[in-house]
């Protein structure tokens, strides 16, 4: 619990921190912070369900008596915190990692609480005390899951690495087809954070008059396709390597 108010205490700091304007120093401002924090966060989520899975071996080897009843108070309490916490990011863990990772984080909690509660009521049927670490080497595997994904994403994002969502060939091909480009070159899209995606090309374009009409359509095109930062260099021949 502890480990998880650290995490979501970051994603909340992180969230306010990310808002102050750029500065000379960083003209990017601390966008990126949000990608640091939700890579520490799925970093804490490994080290959380290896910790969960260590203490159920102990305890699958070693059964000890479990207290049936206070595991079900425990979770019981647990659970309706959760799933406050849940309902409340809930709204906008889709547009942003960094409120993905606090997510993904509240619903490892909320999984565990069910699962304590589950187990609870197991041991106290039955007296089945191995019910207990079963059920956290599930948990274990479930958290495992969203905190690989978390910094698989976060990790594209700091790779520079084509936006899942864009298909590099797609942008080529529609900037090659606007009327005047010669050519594309040197052609790079990536996330800068969250929801704001960039774009640099090169364009051989021959005749100097075309460049404005041409960087407009390329605008557009990039526009359409959620592109929304869009530098471009324009040449008459290909004079760089
Ligand atoms: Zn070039």
């Amino acid at each position: 619990m502890l480990a998880d108010a650290a995490a979501l205490g970051l994603a909340l700091f992180v969230a306010r921190v990310a808002q102050r304007p750029a500065t000379p120093e960083r003209s990017f401002g601390l966008l990126r912070l949000e990608i640091l924090a939700a890579l520490v966060n799925g970093a804490l989520l490994i080290a959380i369900a290896v910790g969960i899975g260590i203490e159920a071996w102990h305890r699958l080897r070693s059964p000890s008596p479990v207290d049936g009843g206070l595991l079900l108070g425990v979770a019981s309490v647990g659970l309706v915190a959760n799933l406050v916490s849940l309902g409340i990011l809930h709204r906008g863990h889709e547009h942003s990692l960094n409120q993905r990772g606090a997510y993904l984080h509240v619903l490892g909690d909320l999984l565990g609480s069910v699962g304590a509660l589950v187990a609870g009521a197991l041991v106290l049927a039955t007296g089945w005390t191995l019910a207990d670490p079963l059920i956290s080497v599930l948990i274990t595997l479930l958290v495992l899951g969203s905190a690989w994904r978390l910094i698989k994403e976060s990790t594209d994002v700091l790779m520079e690495s084509t936006p899942d969502h864009i298909a590099l060939g797609d942008v080529h091909d529609r900037i090659a087809s606007v009327p005047g480009v010669d050519s594309v070159h040197d052609l790079h899209v990536w996330t800068v954070t969250s929801g704001v995606v960039a774009m640099s090309g090169h364009l051989v374009v021959k005749n100097p008059t075309d460049n404005q009409p041409v960087l407009e359509a390329v605008q557009d095109q990039m526009r359409a396709l959620g592109i929304n930062h869009v530098t471009v260099q324009m040449e008459r021949d290909q004079t760089c390597d």
